[in-house]
C-alpha cells in the first residue's frame, strides 16, 4: 500500500466536475430508510444496490456469506482499494415522525415479528458508497488502479464480514491493497472524525439459558425460579465491572434481551437473556468473559438449577486499529481539501467502546493484514447540535440505535461522499 503525490488540485477537480446528483442520491437514501431490512434478510437491498452497480459498469457478484454484494470496477494498473458499506438494519419501531419513516415488520430469526428501521446510518453509508462508485466511474479518466465497492450483510451482529470471507470473498476479488469505511455518528453533520490506531474496542457477545423448575406461582418451594436466579445474575455482573476488574481499564456489560415465562401465576422452565460485553484490551476482554461466565454458572449451581445453563458465544470481534501511514495519508488529502475550512470539518475521533466487524474484512486467513482505515462522519443537523452543545445537552440528543435516531441528509451525504471518495483517491493512482 502506497499513496502517491500529486498536485492537490487533482482530487478537487475531480470531487468538483464529477460530484453525483445530490436530488437522486437523497432519493435512494430516503428509499433505503424507508425499506430497511434484518440482518441476513436483506434481500431487498442487496437487489437495489447490485443493480445500481451493474448500471454503473461494475462486475457485481451477490450472495456472498448471505445477501453481500462486490462490485468491481477494473481501470487500468495501480493499486486496489476496497471501499465498505453495511446492508441491514435493526429490530427497532421507528418513532422520527419523518415522511420517509420506515412501516416495516419483519419475523425475525428468533420466530418473533419485529418492526424494523435504520438507526445505525447503514442507509446513509451505503447511499455514500453509491454514489462514491458513480463519481469515481464518470471520473474514470482522471485515475488508475482497482475499485472494489463491497455491501456487507449482517454487520449489526457482527457475523457477516466473517460470512463473506468464508464464503471466498478473497477468492472472488482483486486482492484488496488498503480497506476503507466510514459510520454515521450523532455528532455534527459536516464533520469527518479519525485516528489513527486503536479507534474502536472488542466486543464478546453471549446467548444465554438459565434452566429452573416450572411450577405454580403460589408454591415457589416445590421449583427453581429461573427469573429470580437470572435477575441475581444480571445485577451481580454489573459488581465486576466495579469489584473485579481493573479500573483503569473500561469494561461494559449490556444485556440487550430478557425473556421469560408467559404468565404472572407460573414460574417458567427457564430464562433467556443476551449480553454483550466491551473492552479496549485482549487481556481484559479475555478476564471479563471468564469471570462472566463463571458467575453465571456458579450462581446457577448455589441456586439449586437442574440443569446447567447454556451458554453460546454468538460474536467475538476484535478491536479496531487505523493503520497509521494509511490514516494519516488520507487526513493531509482531508486537510488540503477542506484548506480554511479544515479546523472546522476534521476532528479527532475519540475511543469509542463499540465494535465493527469491519475488520476482519482487512484480515484475510493466513496472510498480513490489510492496512485499513475507518472514521466517523456527523449526522445531527448543524443548528441543532450547536445549540444543544451550548445548552450541554449533548447527550439528549437522539443517539444510535434508538427510536429517534434521524440522520440529516445534507450536509451529511455531501460531507460523507468527499470523504468516501477522497480516502479511494488518497490510494488510487491519478492521472
Ligand atoms: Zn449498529
Ligand atoms: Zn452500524
Amino acid at each position: 500500500m502506497t499513496q502517491l503525490t500529486v498536485s492537490p488540485d487533482k482530487r478537487r477537480k475531480i470531487i468538483e466536475q464529477f460530484f453525483p446528483d445530490p436530488h437522486q442520491h437523497a432519493a435512494i437514501y430516503k428509499d433505503l430508510h424507508r425499506h430497511p431490512e434484518l440482518s441476513c434478510q436483506e434481500s431487498r437491498t442487496a437487489s437495489i444496490v447490485s443493480a445500481r452497480l451493474e448500471t454503473l459498469g461494475f462486475e457485481v457478484q451477490r450472495g456472498i456469506g448471505g445477501h453481500g454484494v462486490v462490485g468491481v470496477f477494473r481501470n487500468g494498473e495501480g493499486q486496489n482499494v476496497l471501499l465498505r458499506a453495511e446492508l441491514d438494519a435493526l429490530p427497532i419501531k421507528e418513532n422520527t415522525g419523518l415522511p420517509y419513516a420506515s412501516k416495516v415488520e419483519q419475523i425475525d430469526a428468533d420466530g418473533y415479528q419485529k418492526a424494523v428501521m435504520h438507526a445505525c446510518a447503514h442507509d446513509m453509508h451505503m447511499t455514500c458508497l453509491l454514489a462514491v462508485a458513480a463519481l469515481l466511474r464518470d471520473a474514470r479518466e482522471a485515475w488508475s488502479g482497482k475499485l472494489i465497492c463491497l455491501f456487507q450483510p449482517n454487520e449489526e451482529r457482527l457475523l457477516g464480514a466473517r460470512a463473506m470471507v468464508d464464503d471466498g470473498l478473497f477468492w472472488r476479488i482483486p486482492f484488496p491493497d488498503v480497506c476503507l469505511a466510514q459510520h454515521g455518528v450523532p455528532t455534527k453533520s459536516g464533520t469527518i472524525a479519525l485516528k489513527p490506531g486503536r479507534v474502536l474496542g472488542y466486543l464478546h457477545s453471549l446467548d444465554v439459558r438459565i434452566y429452573g423448575r416450572g411450577t405454580h406461582g403460589a408454591t415457589p418451594q416445590l421449583g427453581v425460579d429461573p427469573i429470580v436466579l437470572a435477575s441475581s445474575i444480571i445485577t451481580r455482573l454489573q459488581s465486576l465491572v466495579a469489584r473485579e476488574l481493573d479500573p483503569k481499564e473500561p469494561v461494559v456489560i449490556t444485556y440487550g434481551s430478557f425473556h421469560a415465562g408467559t404468565d404472572a401465576s407460573i414460574i417458567p422452565d427457564y430464562a433467556d437473556f443476551k449480553l454483550d460485553v466491551r473492552t479496549f484490551s485482549e487481556k481484559t476482554q479475555q478476564l471479563a468473559v471468564a469471570a462472566v461466565e463463571r458467575i453465571i454458572r456458579k450462581e446457577c449451581e448455589v441456586s439449586g438449577a437442574p440443569i446447567a445453563p447454556r451458554l453460546a458465544t454468538v460474536v467475538s470481534s476484535p478491536a479496531i486499529d487505523n493503520d497509521e501511514a494509511a490514516t494519516s495519508a488520507f487526513a493531509d488529502v482531508l486537510e488540503t481539501y477542506y484548506g480554511d475550512r479544515a479546523s472546522e470539518v476534521i476532528q479527532t475521533m475519540p475511543l469509542d467502546i463499540v465494535a465493527d466487524d469491519f475488520v476482519l474484512l482487512a484480515m484475510p486467513p493466513g496472510v498480513k493484514q490489510i492496512p485499513y482505515v475507518y472514521w466517523n462522519i456527523g449526522v445531527t443537523d448543524p443548528e441543532t447540535w450547536d445549540e444543544a452543545n451550548r445548552d450541554g445537552k449533548l447527550r439528549d440528543l437522539p443517539c444510535t440505535h434508538n427510536a429517534t435516531y434521524a440522520p440529516v441528509i445534507e450536509p451529511t451525504l455531501r460531507t460523507g461522499i468527499e470523504a468516501l471518495a477522497l480516502s479511494a483517491l488518497t490510494f488510487l493512482e491519478l492521472r
